[in-house]
């Protein structure tokens, strides 16, 4: 018997009711587990916990981040990923807004990842890693845009400005520096859209199964993943699926948004999941709020099956 371990991203929030999605209902509730361990409410952070890795490196997202999406990176590159939010006229960041395509300069190269999503990569800076310090934007909620300027480094603090206008501005955060980690510990596929979790699976030598119209937002093929999960699971003991656009659609403030997709995922993902013979756990990673757009750090219910 080989295990799916499906993480629904993002999928609890201080509302959320497990009766309203039946086929979770179903399941045996195995109890409520902090996947942050402590740290940040990050799909990183969370995901790895989940996957038994317990000493995750401190400074790992932008490195994981480039990994995901196939940007390659040198050893003493500083690596910062870069999140796009329009702004209100108190100049607090209120939604996610579409990241330019291209920016960049002799200093630093710029890498458009979808959406608001960007990644900055500086050649030669590695060592300068402990002197940083940033604000992670999915944690911040009434900071003005101007106070979150990143400190340590004057790059970076010139770079944050030139790109804070009146209406928009670019968070900076999740400076790191390429690492190794442990391969995960038996041979394993991933099933995902979402590009940290692509990240994931190379950084810890699982395979990653390509699914065609995997978006990594509620746009996804839902569908398509499930089929590629269940197809996986017949060849690897285990299959990391991970589904991404609940905690989307909370950061675009949208609880309507987020409950319909989880809806579906309830039909069409986990009343397929829980027609095999295999072992299938459910869970969350973190919370997020679709009305203040924010990760939450609670615990997160466990749902298992055999
Ligand atoms: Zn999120």
């Amino acid at each position: 018997m080989a295990e799916i371990l499906c993480i629904i991203d993002g999928m609890t929030e201080p509302t959320f009711c497990t009766a309203d999605y039946p086929n979770l209902a179903s399941m045996r509730l195995m109890g409520y587990q902090d996947h942050t361990l402590g740290g940040e409410p990050e799909t990183l952070n969370c995901v790895l916990h989940l996957l038994g890795v317990t000493d995750v490196p401190k400074d790992l997202r932008g490195y994981v981040e480039a990994l995901g999406s196939g940007i390659s990176v040198c050893q003493d590159d500083l690596i910062l990923r870069g999140s796009w939010y329009h702004l209100d006229r108190t100049g607090r960041f209120t939604l996610p807004c579409d990241a330019p395509k291209e920016l960049g300069n002799h200093l630093f190269r710029y890498y458009y990842l979808g959406q608001y999503k960007s990644l900055l990569v500086f050649p030669h800076l590695a060592d300068r890693i402990d002197e940083l310090s940033t604000y992670l934007p999915s944690s911040c909620t009434t900071e003005k845009a101007a106070d979150l300027v990143p400190e340590g480094l004057d790059v970076l603090e010139d770079v944050f400005r030139q790109c804070l206008s009146e209406d928009r501005f670019m968070a900076l955060w999740g400076q790191s520096v390429p690492v190794k980690l442990s391969p995960f510990p038996k041979t394993a596929a991933v099933v995902c859209g979402k590009g940290i979790v692509k990240g994931i699976a190379k950084a810890l030598e699982m395979d990653l199964i390509p699914v065609s119209g995997a978006t990594g937002d509620t746009d996804t093929d839902i569908n398509a993943k499930v089929d590629a999960a269940l197809q996986a699971v017949q060849e690897y003991p285990f299959v990391l699926l991970h589904i991404n656009g609940a905690d989307e659609a909370a950061h675009r403030k949208k609880p309507m948004e987020k409950r319909e997709f989880l809806k579906r995922v309830d039909a069409q993902v986990l009343a397929r999941l829980l027609t095999t013979s295999h072992r299938i756990t459910v869970t969350s990673d973190h919370g997020t709020d679709p009305n203040t757009g924010q990760h939450l750090g609670s615990k997160q219910p466990v749902f298992a099956l055999h």
